[in-house]
């Protein structure tokens, strides 16, 4: 499905983390796999005054497992230019690079311009863009932009204005990397390509669902931003949100971009926006605490003695959709959790009637494991092998190695591949954004006002007590421990 792609790529942001943890090594795969070869060539940008060389060597570099010789055969089609952002003379160098590259490389017009920095700098550099004419008219000009979008509805929708003056919603692709992991996109085939599933994903058969991204990891370097931010903003407001999106959303009418988003579109405006009262008994926020060794959240380093960030946030959603109606949902993030995992419970209802008298069954779970593993599991109930009859659980398991050992692509493997294809199914549209500010900003608001302390939660557990009493207090428990 995927044929030889030529491009011209610009990294604003070339020396920083992203692009060495996850834009080089996902350029990397995809040479390696033929996508781009030979009609490809790439500009980082950033203040440093780096030389090609140099940076060709910090691009090797991020590829530790890459053998030298082919290694160096890529990285020769990387490029660097000291650039200021807010200096339009660097524009005009760029452009020039820009061009004989394009010549060199016979790209054909081409460019991907990637935003890895802060997103204080997006509207200048797409005005730049276009004034200076670095925007060709012989190929196509595609935006991909980093998270954090804004940092509530406001800020933006002013930042999507600051980049809609100079590119068409068509040609901006915001990332979420969550929507590149596999087992995300696994979501729609189970759902929409099995009718077992089809025909039960409602109100009538499902109970609730739980979604859980717990990081073992504290703030680590990135303290500065996460103050400011939190895990309501950094993890609810997309990566939360698009998989409640994906799990709640209608079956569109194709599986294309345009109807893909059209529902989840739709999925999101019909999440509940609580009111202030409302937030304090369906959501819960905490911070770590020092424990076996680890510091608190407040002691860290860049951190406020008094922070009122929060690390962790556990809720109950609701959504006003005729098959969702009445269905919580779940949800927890936080940080210095006891592991790292993302995961779907998709709890269904118990079986009507009460056939083995006295018996406990267990619930039929659907489990979509994203992290660490990538699985799959179905909890059923079946009959225990012996005499009598009597009923156990056991579960049903579509792992990995149960599907050929196949090799599973980075996220952001993929998502660069699709955004050379133009394909925005999985990016963020501004609407999905707008809508989830809308009901991220309620929550946030009513915290700002309220003169509730904090939760509290020692590192390495899975949170505050109360994130638990959310869900024993309407008879139900979380599924993953
Ligand atoms: P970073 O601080 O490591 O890198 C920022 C880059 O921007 C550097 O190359 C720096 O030289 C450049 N820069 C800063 N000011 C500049 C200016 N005035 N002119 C030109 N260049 C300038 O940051 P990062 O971790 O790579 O993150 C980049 C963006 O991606 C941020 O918006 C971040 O929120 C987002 N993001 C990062 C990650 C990650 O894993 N690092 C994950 C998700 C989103």
């Amino acid at each position: 499905m995927s044929t030889k792609q030529q491009a011209l790529f610009i990294i604003f942001g070339g020396t920083g983390d992203l692009a060495k943890r996850k834009l080089y090594p996902a350029l990397f795969a995809l040479y390696q796999k033929g996508i781009i070869n030979e009609h490809f060539a790439v500009i980082g940008t950033a203040r440093r005054p780096w030389t090609d060389q140099h940076f060709q060597a910090v691009v090797q570099e991020s590829l530790p497992d890459a053998k030298a010789a082919v290694a160096k055969k890529f990285d020769a089609h990387f490029y660097y230019q000291s650039h200021n952002v807010n200096d339009t003379e660097h524009y005009v160098t760029l452009k020039k690079l820009a061009q004989n590259l394009d010549e060199k490389y016979q790209i054909g017009g081409n460019r991907l311009f990637y935003l890895a920095m802060s997103p204080r700098f997006f509207g200048t550099i797409a005005q730049h863009l276009k004034s200076q004419a670095i925007v060709t008219a012989d190929g196509y000009n595609r935006v991909i932009i980093e998270k954090p979008f804004g940092h509530d509805y406001t800020s933006a929708a002013e930042l999507n204005q600051s980049i809609s003056k100079y590119f068409s919603e068509d040609d901006v692709f915001r990332i979420d990397h969550y929507l590149g992991k596999e087992m995300v996109q696994n979501i729609l085939a189970i759902r929409f390509g099995n009718n077992i599933f089809n025909s039960l994903w409602n109100n009538r058969y499902i109970d609730n669902l739980q979604i859980t991204l717990s990081e073992s990891l504290g703030v680590e370097e990135r303290a500065g931003y996460y103050e400011t931010a939190g895990a309501l903003r950094d993890m609810v407001q997309n990566h939360i949100l698009q998989i409640v999106s994906l799990l709640t959303m209608k079956m569109p009418t194709t599986y294309s971009e345009t109807d893909i988003r059209r529902e989840k579109i739709c999925a999101l405006k019909s999440l509940k926006v609580y009111q202030p009262q409302e937030v304090a008994t369906n959501f819960v926020r905490a911070q770590y605490q020092a424990a076996t060794g680890l510091k608190g959240y407040r002691q860290e380093d860049q951190i406020a003695p008094d922070s009122q960030t929060e690390t962790f946030v556990a809720g109950k959603l609701l959504v006003a959709s005729e098959n969702f109606a009445g269905v919580p949902i779940y949800i927890r993030t936080g940080k210095r959790l006891r592991q790292k995992a993302t995961r779907i419970d998709v709890v269904f209802k118990t079986v009507p009637g009460d056939i083995f008298a006295k018996q406990d069954l267990a619930d039929n779970i659907l489990t979509i494991e994203v992290e660490p593993e990538g699985k799959v599991s179905l909890q059923l109930n079946v009959k225990k092998i012996g005499q009598g009859y009597q009923l156990q659980e056991q579960q049903l398991d579509l792992s990995p190695e149960n599907r050929n050992g196949e090799q599973i692509p980075e996220a952001y493997e993929k998502l660069l591949l699709d955004a050379l294809m133009g394909d925005a199914t999985n990016f963020t549209h501004w609407e999905e954004v707008a809508y989830s500010w809308k009901f991220v900003d309620a929550i946030r608001q009513a915290w700002d006002q309220s003169q509730q302390p904090l939760a509290e939660y020692p590192c390495g557990s899975m949170g505050p007590k109360q994130a638990d009493e959310l869900l024993t207090k309407d008879h139900r428990h979380w599924i993953y421990k």
